[in-house]
C-alpha cells in the first residue's frame, strides 16, 4: 500500500533554517475516495429510476388510445416512483446514523414488541411468497437503544431474508441472551451468499447480484444500514450463510440492565 505525504516548508528564523511539514494523506485520500464512490453511487441510483421514469411518461403519451396499454406504463411508473422514494428514504435514514456517533438518547426497548412490528411490516411481502414469518424466544427480552431504528434494522433483515428466499420457505426470527447482550437472529432458507462476498454486503449498494437486488426492490443500502444501527447501539451485526441453503444475520445489542435478562450482576451495563 502506498503513503502520500503532503510536505509544507516554512522559513524559519534568519540564518536560511526551514520549517518543514509532513502530513500523512493516506487516510484523508481514502476517506475522499470513498465520499466520491458514494456521491457516483447515489447519481447513478437516483438517474436509473428517474430515467425510467421519464421514458415511460413518453411511452404512456404515444399509448393514450389503448387503455390497456396505459394501465400497464402506469403500474411501472407507480413501481420506479416507490423505488425512488425508498432510495430517498433509505439515504436519509444512513445519513442520520452514518457518522459513528452513539445514539442521542437509549431507552428501554422491548425486543419482543421490535420483532413483531418489524414483522407486521413486511406480512405483506412475506405472504405473497408463502413465507412464513416466524418468531421465538423473544419474550421477556430488553435492549438498550433507539426503538424506531431498531425496528428498521430489523425490518430490512427480514425484508431480505424474505427477498433471497424462494416461495413456500420460512424465516425466522429468534432471540436469546448474551453475557451482557441478547442476539437476535433473522435465519432463511434462501439463495445464502458466496463466502467471498460475505465481508462486502455490508457496504453501501454492493449486492452480489445487482439485477435481482433491483428486481426485488432492493436499494443496496439495507444492510449497511443494519451495521451502522448495530454499531451506534455498541454492537454488531454479523453473517452466517451458505450457498444454496440460507443464511442467518445476528445482531448483538447491549441488554438493558436489571430486567428478566439472566445475567451475572457484574455484567449489567448501568
Ligand atoms: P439490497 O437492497 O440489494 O438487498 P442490502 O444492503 O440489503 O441491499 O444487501 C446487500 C446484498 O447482500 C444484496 O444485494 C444481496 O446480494 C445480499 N443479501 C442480503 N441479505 C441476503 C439474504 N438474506 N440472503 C441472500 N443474500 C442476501
Amino acid at each position: 500500500e502506498s503513503t502520500s505525504f503532503a510536505v509544507r516548508v516554512a522559513p524559519l528564523g534568519t540564518h536560511g533554517q526551514v520549517l518543514v511539514l509532513a502530513e500523512d494523506q493516506t487516510e484523508r485520500q481514502r476517506v475522499e475516495a470513498v465520499r466520491r464512490d458514494f456521491v457516483a453511487n447515489v447519481s447513478h441510483e437516483l438517474k436509473t429510476p428517474v430515467g425510467a421514469l421519464s421514458l415511460l411518461a413518453e411511452t404512456v403519451e404515444d399509448a393514450a388510445d389503448d387503455p390497456e396499454a396505459v394501465r400497464r406504463f402506469a403500474g411501472r411508473m407507480q413501481h420506479e416512483a416507490a423505488r425512488l422514494t425508498y432510495l430517498v428514504q433509505d439515504l436519509i435514514t444512513l445519513s442520520r446514523i452514518q457518522g459513528g456517533e452513539p445514539i442521542p438518547a437509549p431507552e428501554q426497548v422491548s425486543v419482543d414488541e421490535a420483532v413483531h412490528e418489524a414483522i407486521d411490516r413486511c406480512n405483506t411481502k412475506a405472504s405473497a411468497k408463502d413465507i412464513a414469518l416466524v418468531a421465538g424466544g423473544t419474550e421477556g427480552l430488553k435492549v438498550w437503544g433507539d426503538d424506531e431504528l431498531l425496528v428498521t434494522a430489523l425490518r430490512n433483515l427480514i425484508d431480505n431474508a424474505v427477498a433471497y428466499s424462494p416461495e413456500h420457505t420460512r424465516v425466522v426470527i429468534s432471540a436469546r441472551p448474551a453475557g451482557d447482550t441478547v442476539e437476535v437472529s433473522v435465519s432463511d432458507q434462501g439463495i445464502g451468499i458466496p463466502e467471498s462476498a460475505q465481508e462486502r454486503i455490508f457496504e453501501r449498494f454492493f449486492r452480489v447480484d445487482a439485477a435481482r437486488s433491483r428486481a426485488t426492490g432492493g436499494t443496496g443500502l439495507g444492510l449497511a444500514i443494519v451495521k451502522h444501527v448495530a454499531v451506534a447501539h455498541g454492537g454488531e451485526v454479523t453473517v452466517w450463510s451458505k450457498e444454496g441453503s440460507g443464511s442467518t444475520f445476528t445482531l448483538r445489542l447491549p441488554a438493558f440492565g436489571g430486567q428478566a435478562v439472566p445475567v451475572p450482576s457484574t455484567t449489567i451495563p448501568q
